[in-house]
Formats: structure tokens, C-alpha cells, sequence
């Protein structure tokens, strides 16, 4: 670490750095910060340091995920001579299920931020000058009461649900991800506006607990960023369970009745319909604006977007922002090494946020990811690349789990021979994309991908198999040989 950062030899500040936001990103970026030495402060609104991901996301939504799929686990396991009986739900128990997790993880994190002496204030943060942050509400120190200073700042605010306008908002029945997870009751009939990850992540957790799902999606496909056979599998599958799946189609307007939501539907599906609850799951908006960020010189978009350079780094040089305020893709993971590069930067270490790729996983019931250039963008980008694609039919794994529906796609760059994108649709996906993931920051070829010796017989091999496929040496399908045209796919048959 240099010892040339003139603010914390002077000590003048009093912090070295303050991170705004206690999300993966923004605790990340204060722990790696006083790893390395730096005097840190971490504010966050709420009590409790995880951020949405932790506190109403990510985490708890795997929890639900989770008893959702022992529900579908063991029911399918009827066909093949197990019975245990329809579930009976204890819906107390389940939430304590996942609140408990919650508050491991939380209590976790905060161990951890005293351990490393990190001061946490609790209070809503907003700039009051390049060097200045006033905290309302905060129970920290005296230095930590209204108005604090630091020499360098980590903006990690997050983003909130966007909320479609005309909805009514003010009624219980009307909710976003975070109500969607306190899981109050078992809807009969829910609605999901949007049907892009939260969306389908949600109604697959409310479909096992019994709930009659419709989706409605604005887009001609569900994941529209997605490629389009990649969604499919998750779609049949769905398409069987869920009362209805609407594709280019929006809600115009939910009505308020005493026993019901009514909900008008227009597009490609047009009527009006009855539900219990609807949940608004439509994307999300940075927090951006929030902050007074102008009142330190820091510009913020329209949109609430604050742009960063490699090093995170705000228009102001001294500020950085990381997570879902700098841009797309939302996801913690991006966050979490964003937060590692700012925190090292305001260090004085010359990191740089260098990452060639970031995969994206739908814990959807089957799962889907993808990581890299997806076929879709290597076609409207008239790239030279090749497909191999690996039916999960004939994975042996696969069919031992009754469940073959899935596939292993790997796209290569033809005039390098290197893997530049993935796509898993099937159990475990979102395990599986890692390996890809891996394999696209190393540069692989489809040989250093096929002749890496994977276990037999796990999902995992699929990635190899799907190498091979695009090799030509592969032996657990069998492809006609004929010669392949550029961009084209190679699909084995068993
Ligand atoms: P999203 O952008 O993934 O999906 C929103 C969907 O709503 C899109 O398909 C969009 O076309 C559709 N839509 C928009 N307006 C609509 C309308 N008026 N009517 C019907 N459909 C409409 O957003 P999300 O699912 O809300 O997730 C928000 C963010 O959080 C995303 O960036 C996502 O990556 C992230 N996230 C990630 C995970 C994960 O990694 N597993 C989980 C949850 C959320």
C-alpha cells in the first residue's frame, strides 16, 4: 500500500474512506479498505449491513428457491414409485427458515466489521461537499453524528424496484420483490408483471407452495436479454405449471376490489382478469439521485446512473461508485469486485476493474445462465464463431434426475479457436456457468475444455462434451459428418 495518499498522512479527515451503502459491493469495498489498512467508516439506512441482496434478495429468495424445489423434488418422485403425500405448509416456519438465514449472514458481517474495525453508522448519508457527508439518524461515535468527513468516498448505494406508475401502490396485495419475499400468505391466483429474473425466480417459489401463477411479459420472449433457446426449456417446463404465460403484453391498469386485484391486460393478450396478489417485478432503478452526489462535484445521469472509469472512479477523482449505480448488470457478484477495485484504488494499488466477462444466473427451476457473448450477440455483431451445443438428453446424470430437459452451449471465436460465451439451461446451471467463466477469462480453447478430465458422470461434463462437440471428437453423440458453415451449430443426437 503506498503511503503517499497525502489525506491520510495528514489525518485531517475523519476517515480515510467512507463507503456509502453496506450491499456485497459497498461492505466488500469497506472491508478490503481496512484490510488494507485504511480508517473506515460504513453507513447504511438500515439496521442491518447486506444490502438488498442479502437482506430481501438474493439470499432469502434462495431459501424459498430451495423449499421450493424439495416440494417439486419430491412430488415428481410420484412417477417413479415414491410417495410422499401433498406438502402441508407452515408458512411461520418457512419465514423463520429464511429469516434466521438472514440474520446469521447479517450478524456474520457485522462480526466481521468490528473485527476489523470498521465503524458502522446506521442513518440515511447525503453529500454535503467533495470532502463532507452528513448522516441522519446515526447512533455512531461524536465523529460520526451529522456531519462527518472523509478523504476519499465509495458510493455503493444500490438501486430500488421500479414501480410502474397507475398501479395501486398503497395496497397490500400490490407487491414488489422485497414484499413478494416476507411471504404474508399463498395467494390462489398471483400475477408477475415482468418476466425477466425476479419475476420467474418468484412465481417458481410461489407455484411450488401451491399458488396458480400467470406471468405477463412485455417482451416477445421471458429473459428477453437471454438467448432465445436457452429460455426455451425453462418456458415448456413453466408453460405446463403456470395458469398462463402472456408474451408481448403489458398491464395497463390493476382496479382495486374488496376481495381481488383486476387487472387489464392489452398486446398480443388482451381481457381483464381477477388475481389475489400481483407482484410488479419490471427491473430496477439506480439510486443514484439520492445522495446529493452534485453537492460534491459528483455527476450523476438522468437516470440516477453515476459513471465511473476503469478504476471506478467519479468525474470527481476521489469518489468512486460501484454496484448497481454504475450501470448494468445489476448483479452482486459485479458489485462485490467492483467494490475490491475501489477500495484497493483509494489504497493507492493500481487495480483496474478488468473483468472480460460476468455471468448471469436465474435460480428459475430448471436454472439458466449464460456468461460471455451470447449467440444472439455474436450474431447482430457479425462475428466468426462456432457453437457447440451438448443435449443434457444424453447425460446420464441428467436423465438419473429425471430431468433432461436442459443443454450445454459453448460459442468460440473461429479466428482465435477461443470460448467466448456460455450458455446452461438445466439443475444447477447457475453452478455449472462458473467453469465457463473461468475458461473465457484463460483464454481457453475447445482442447483445454475437452481434454480437462471432468468426473464421471456429473452435470459438470456437459461443458466438456459440449468442447468436444464443437472439436468433432466427440464419442456420446453421434453427429453426420459434414462440414460446418461458419456460425453454424453442431448438435449431437444420442
Ligand atoms: P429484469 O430487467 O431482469 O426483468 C424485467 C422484465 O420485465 C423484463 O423482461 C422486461 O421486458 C419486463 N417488463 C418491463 N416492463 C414491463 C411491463 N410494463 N409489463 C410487463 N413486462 C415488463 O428485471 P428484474 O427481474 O426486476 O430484476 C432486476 C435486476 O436485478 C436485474 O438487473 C437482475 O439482473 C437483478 N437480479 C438478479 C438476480 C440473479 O442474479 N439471480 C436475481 C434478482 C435480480
Amino acid at each position: 500500500m503506498s503511503d503517499s495518499i497525502e489525506t491520510r498522512v495528514s489525518g485531517k479527515f475523519d476517515y480515510d474512506v467512507v463507503v456509502v451503502g453496506s450491499g456485497p459491493g459497498g461492505y466488500t469495498a469497506a472491508f478490503r479498505a481496512a484490510d488494507l489498512g485504511l480508517r473506515v467508516a460504513l453507513i447504511e439506512r438500515y439496521p442491518a449491513l447486506g444490502g438488498v441482496c442479502l437482506n430481501v434478495g438474493c439470499i432469502p429468495s434462495k431459501a424459498l428457491l430451495h423449499a421450493g424445489r424439495v416440494i417439486d423434488e419430491a412430488a415428481a418422485m410420484e412417477e417413479h414409485g415414491i410417495s410422499f403425500g401433498k406438502p402441508s405448509i407452515d408458512l411461520d416456519k418457512l419465514r423463520d427458515f429464511k429469516d434466521q438465514l438472514v440474520g446469521r449472514l447479517t450478524v456474520g458481517l457485522a462480526g466481521m466489521a468490528k473485527k476489523r474495525e470498521v465503524e458502522f453508522i446506521q442513518g440515511v448519508a447525503a453529500f454535503t461537499g467533495p470532502h463532507g457527508i452528513s448522516v441522519d439518524g446515526s447512533e455512531g461515535s461524536s465523529a460520526s453524528k451529522g456531519a462527518i468527513s472523509f478523504a476519499q468516498a465509495i458510493i455503493a448505494v444500490g438501486s430500488q424496484s421500479l414501480e410502474l406508475s397507475g398501479l395501486p401502490w398503497g395496497d397490500p396485495r400490490l407487491m414488489d420483490s422485497t414484499s413478494a419475499l416476507e411471504l404474508e400468505e399463498i395467494p390462489q391466483q398471483l400475477l408477475v408483471i415482468g418476466g425477466g429474473i425476479i419475476g420467474l425466480e418468484m412465481a417458481c417459489v410461489y407455484q411450488a407452495l401451491g399458488s396458480k401463477i400467470t406471468v405477463v411479459e412485455l417482451m416477445s420472449q421471458l429473459m428477453p436479454g437471454a438467448d432465445a433457446d436457452l429460455v426455451k426449456p425453462l418456458h415448456r417446463r413453466i408453460a405446463k405449471r403456470y395458469q398462463a404465460i402472456h408474451l408481448e403484453t403489458k398491464v395497463t391498469r390493476v382496479d382495486v376490489a374488496d376481495d381481488c386485484l383486476v387487472a387489464h391486460f392489452a398486446g398480443k393478450y388482451s381481457g381483464v382478469e381477477n388475481f389475489d396478489r400481483v407482484l410488479v417485478a419490471v427491473g430496477r432503478t439506480p439510486n443514484g439521485g439520492k445522495i446529493k452526489a452534485k453537492t460534491a462535484g459528483v455527476k450523476v445521469t438522468s437516470k440516477g446512473y453515476i459513471p465511473v472509469d476503469h478504476q471506478m472512479r467519479t468525474n470527481v477523482s476521489h469518489i468512486f461508485a460501484i454496484g448497481d449505480v454504475v450501470g448494468q448488470p445489476m448483479l452482486a457478484h459485479k458489485a462485490t469486485h467492483e467494490g475490491k477495485v475501489a477500495a484497493e484504488v483509494c489504497a493507492g494499488l493500481k487495480s483496474a476493474f478488468d473483468a472480460r466477462v460476468i455471468p448471469s444466473v436465474a435460480y428459475t427451476d430448471p436454472e439458466v445462465a449464460w456468461v460471455g457473448v451470447t449467440e444472439g450477440e455474436a450474431k447482430e455483431n457479425g462475428l466468426d464463431y462456432g457453437v457447440g451445443k451438448f443435449p443434457w438428453a444424453a447425460s446420464g446424470r441428467a436423465l438419473g434426475m429425471d430431468r433432461s430437459e436442459g443443454f450445454t452451449k459453448l460459442i468460440f471465436d473461429r479466428s482465435t479457436g477461443r470460448i467466448i460465451g456460455a450458455g446452461i439451461t438445466g439443475l444447477n446451471a447457475g453452478e455449472l456457468i462458473s467453469e465457463c467463466a473461468l475458461a473465457i477469462e484463460m483464454g481457453c480453447e475447445a482442447e483445454d475444455i475437452s481434454l480437462t478430465i471432468h468426473p464421471h458422470p456429473t452435470l459438470s461434463e456437459s461443458i466438456s462434451m459440449a468442447a468436444e462437440v464443437f472439436d468433432g471428437t466427440i464419442t456420446d453423440l453421434y453427429i453426420p459428418r459434414k462440414k460446418q458453415k461458419v456460425g453454424s451449430e453442431k448438435v449431437g443426437s444420442e
